[in-house]
């Protein structure tokens, strides 16, 4: 059986990113850090539509309980693999660089490039053998494109996850893996709820933020087989606000 797995899988957009997956027949893999009451609500709103999905908790930044996460879980599915990987986990510590601690600077960039790095790594050995395929998408940010003031830290983590996206489609694109990211600007999560909405949304030419199924909806056609023509690319997912 094809999973697909969705790295913080337990919120946000990468709760909608599991929900959509499911619905176009993947059983899905949650992925969270600690928060497990909000990963088993993504659980049962898959499994209420007649979904399939397991919860798979570890630290993607951890080498070491991302390995071992993994070697459970393939030794208890010898007959499966994963075909789709969504690297989604990520965190903000926002600040101006000349008062950033080294906390704030190294946390945001290990959970998205470690991250990134480590999963990714170990799930192309299930995606490039006897070119069996797959499909990568990588959750960047318009701060990784536009680089945004206080954020130095996270527009650096996606800007190089952006970077490393497009040299990693173009090593594994003859065995049949597409590797891609969506560059979304603000969505209504967790992430941006202590931000100023109605003063940011002035900005925003569609005037509002986005809603994580809007991300979602994308992610599902990358991963989709009419998408295998496509890699390497960012598509931004900003209500015109980076044009
Ligand atoms: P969110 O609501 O804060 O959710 C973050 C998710 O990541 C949670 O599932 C969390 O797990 C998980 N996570 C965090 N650190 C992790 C780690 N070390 N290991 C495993 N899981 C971890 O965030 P969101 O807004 O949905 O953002 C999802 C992605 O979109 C992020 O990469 C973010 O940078 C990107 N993005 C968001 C926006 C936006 O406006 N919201 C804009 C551009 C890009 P727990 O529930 O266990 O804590």
């Amino acid at each position: 059986m094809k999973y697909a797995l969705v790295t913080g899988g337990s919120r946000g957009i990468g709760r909608a990113i599991c929900i959509v997956l499911s619905k176009i027949g993947f059983p899905v893999i949650i992925n969270y850090q600690s928060n497990t009451e909000a990963a088993e609500t993504t659980k049962r709103l898959i499994e209420e539509d007649g979904g399939k999905a397991e919860l798979l908790r570890f630290d993607v930044s951890d080498k070491v309980q991302l390995e071992s996460a993994l070697d459970d879980w393939e030794s208890t599915h010898p007959d499966d693999y994963i075909s789709v990987l969504v690297n989604n986990a990520g965190i903000r510590r926002d600040n101006v660089l000349f008062m950033m601690s080294d906390d704030e600077w190294h946390n945001v960039l290990d959970t998205t490039l470690d991250g990134f790095f480590y999963i990714t790594r170990r799930l192309l050995k299930h995606m490039m053998p006897r070119k069996r395929g797959g499909r990568i998408v990588n959750i960047a940010s318009l701060s990784g494109l536009k680089g945004l003031p206080g954020q130095a830290n996270y527009s650096a983590a996606k800007a190089a996850l952006i970077g490393a996206t497009k040299a990693l489609a173009q090593e594994v694109a003859p065995r049949g893996v597409t590797v891609n990211a969506v560059a979304p600007g603000f969505i209504e999560t967790d992430m941006t709820k202590d931000l100023p909405e109605d003063d940011l949304k002035k900005m925003i030419p569609v005037g509002r933020f986005g809603k994580p199924e809007e991300v979602a909806a994308v992610v599902k056609f990358l991963v989709s087989p009419e998408a295998a023509y496509i890699t390497g690319e960012v598509i931004n997912i900003n209500g015109g606000l980076y044009t």
